[in-house]
Formats: C-alpha cells, structure tokens, sequence
C-alpha cells in the first residue's frame, strides 16, 4: 500500500535503527543525474548515493544487464565458477596492473579482506610484524577493524576493546610517519585523495615518499579508493595521477553502480599468503553484482567517462572557485580532483545542505564542515550551470 511521507518517516522512527541523522524526502525514482521525490518534486544529484551512483539513476545498459542476470541466475555461491566473475576480475587486474582479485559486498569487507591479506603476509616472516599505519582524518569503513583503521575517535567510541596494532600519523606528513615505521610495520594504509574525512589531496611527492618507506621496511602500501577510484578523480585510480602504486588497493561504491559489491586486489606476491579456507564469503562477486560490475568498467573505458570527469570536472572546480572569490567569509578553500571535490567553510555546512534541497539540488557535508561533491560521472557542463543556479541563491544567505 502506498502510504504518506509522513507515514513513511513515522514507520522509520518506529521500526528502523536511529543511525541515520536523514534528510525528509522520500525518494521515489531516478533518471540520469536527477532523482525524484514521492511528489514529484526533481532534484539534480551532487551525491550519487555518496559516489556510488557513478553512471546516474537508470542507465540503460546497466538497468539491461542487470535485469538479464537477474532472470539467469542471480547468485550461486562461490563453490563455482561464472564468466561474469571471470570476466570482471580479469578487467579489473588489468586496470591495476596488479595480479589477483577478490570480491566482497562492501567497502568495509574490502578494507577487512586488504588488512587480513596483509596481516597474514607479514607473518610470513615475522609473526610480530603487525603494525598497520593510517592516516588521521581517513575513512575505512564500520567493522571493529575498519573502524580501528579508521583515524578519526568519532567512529570508535565505545566500541573497545578495539583490535590491537594500530596506530596513526596526521596525512600529508612524511616525518611523522617516518618515525613512526620500523620493520614491525606491516602495511600503511591511506586514501590517495581523503574523502569523507573533508576531501584532502596528497602533496606533492607525498604518497611517493609513503611507497619508498614502505619499501624500506618492508611494509606494504595499501591505497583504499573505495571513493577516489572507479574514474572518479579523473584516472581509474587515483594512485595513477601520483605515479605510486600500491601492493593492496580496495574498491567498492562505485564498483557495480549501486549493487553492492567490494573489491580488494593484490600483486602476485601478496596472494602469496591466502589459500583456500583463509578467506571468503557467501555473496561477494555473485553473478548479479559482477553483471553489474562489468557493464560500470566497460562504460567507463569505452564512453570517454574520465575525458568528461576530467573537463566537467574542471568546469566545476573553476565555478566553486569562483564562489569562493566571491564569498570569502564563508569559502576558504576548494580542494580536491575530477568529480570529488570539496568547499571548506568557516562555519558548519548543514542549514546549506538543506537549503540547497529545498531548491532542488542534492549536495552533502562531511566533516561537519566541507561540502563535498560527488556527483554521477556521466555529469554535464550544463549539469554544473544547474547547480550554480541554486549555489548561487543560497550561499550569499549564509555569507556572516
Ligand atoms: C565509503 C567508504 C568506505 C566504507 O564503505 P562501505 O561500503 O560503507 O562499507 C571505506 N573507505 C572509504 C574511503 C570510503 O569512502
């Protein structure tokens, strides 16, 4: 039966977990960079479902494929073998240039499956080898050990005891890591391009100097693109606009455009340390998801996707610039690369976030106080104008 928004938010507050701190629309469909409400009501979509959405809402050839997989065969466990599975890891390998591929559900389950391969990797040689470095600021997901990765103690209290063998040096200093790493290092673990922690971008040569300690100590490099991969900062991997690469990389979000899946990928060399029984899963890389998978990788390769995320994101970049020019009290800076870009401002971001909803266009906030974009990839110069429109009459509101 088809019930009232009001319905529908008293049903979340009577039978749903309170996790979520959500925004009162109810969303009934989308088309390409635009969703639409329970009324009607059109906004154009500068989350993508938090970068995931990264063909938009209803591509056809992703809507195609999933419907065609899900009338053959949906899931059927990993004790087989699928061309769909073949084929997506096949893809992927050669994207990474790495050598072996494994796929879960989620970001944390990458996260999760990257620590463990490299946890268990170290203990090939030293079974005391078990110091994992990230990064403060950083996001790597919600179980207790990706949480533990996470470096930010919002996300951890109350959740201890919390695994051991962490810890954690401020993204951007190489001299704090420096001291921090010895031969009891077992892996860093960073995001190239920090997403939700408030979109920070590596200095140059930074994530160079990262790979040459590793390599000094012997600990492996994990890059965690779960949201700056996947085309979004202009390359597939953001690791290529550095020219470092990683022995783990994780992704997910964006993966298979909106079906859950997640992706951990390992050189030849860490596959070393896994063997049949070390890890697994039920759903991971099912037919359904790699179908989906398949059709977000050849789209991107074949579309022209990163030549656009390179211009619109530029296109977008210049325009949020140009509001900080104008409304410096408010704009401090605009950081970030293609389609992930953040707005620092000098007051909290929230009241812009809903006032830009009420005028039709999704953005969102991290860090309390960044607004962050990542739209669909498939965004348009005109796209952006549409934005700009809104930006335009909400921010001079909140100028102090
Ligand atoms: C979203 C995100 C995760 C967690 O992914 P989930 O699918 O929510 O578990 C991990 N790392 C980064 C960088 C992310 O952006």
């Amino acid at each position: 039966m088809k019930e009232t928004d009001e319905q529908i938010y008293q049903k979340d507050k009577d039978d749903y977990l309170p996790v979520f701190a959500r925004y009162k629309i109810v969303l009934d469909h989308g088309d390409g960079v635009y969703v639409y409400d329970t009324n009607g009501k059109k906004y154009i979509d500068y989350l993508g479902g938090i970068a995931v959405n990264v063909l938009g809402h209803a591509y056809p050839a992703l809507v195609q494929a999933i419907a065609a997989q899900a009338g053959k065969m949906i899931h059927c466990s990993n004790l087989y073998y699928t061309q769909v599975q073949a084929d997506a890891a096949e893809k992927l390998k050669n994207l990474s240039g790495l050598g072996k591929v494994f796929f879960g559900n989620s970001g944390a389950e990458a996260n999760e499956g990257a620590i463990k391969i490299a946890r268990k990797y170290a203990h090939m040689t030293d079974p005391a080898k078990s110091q994992i470095i990230t990064a403060i600021h950083s996001f790597h997901g919600r179980t207790i050990a990706t949480l533990t990765a996470t470096g930010q103690p919002k996300y951890q209290e109350g959740f201890g005891p919390l695994p051991a063998g962490f810890d954690y040096v401020p993204f951007n200093d190489i001299g704090a890591l420096e001291k921090l790493m010895s031969e009891k290092t077992c892996a860093v673990m960073l995001e190239p391009i920090q997403g939700e922690g408030g979109v920070h971008v590596p200095k140059d040569g930074y994530l160079k100097k990262v790979r040459a300690l590793c390599d000094k100590y012997h600990a492996l490099l994990i890059f965690d693109e779960i949201q700056c991969g996947m085309g979004r900062s202009g390359k597939f991997f953001a690791f290529e606009q550095f020219d470092v690469k990683p022995d783990v990389v994780t992704l997910a979000k964006g993966l298979a455009g909106g079906v859950p899946i997640g992706s951990f990928i390992v050189t030849d060399e860490v596959a070393r340390a896994f063997h049949a029984g070390d890890h697994g899963t039920t759903f991971g890389g099912n037919p359904l998801a790699c179908a989906a998978a398949n059709v977000v990788l050849d789209t991107i390769e074949h579309q022209h996707i990163l030549e656009r995320v390179n211009e619109v994101g530029a296109y977008l970049k210049h325009k949020l610039e140009g509001f900080q020019k104008q409304y410096p009290s408010l704009i401090t800076e605009v950081r970030g690369m293609g389609l992930l870009l953040g707005m620092q401002l000098t007051k909290p971001g929230r009241d812009i976030v809903d006032a830009c909803l009420a005028d039709g266009a999704i953005i969102n906030c991290t860090a309390g106080d960044v607004l962050r974009f990542v739209p669909p990839l498939i965004l348009t110069k005109e796209n952006v104008d549409e934005l700009c429109v809104v930006l335009e009459k909400v921010l001079p509101k909140y100028v102090a």
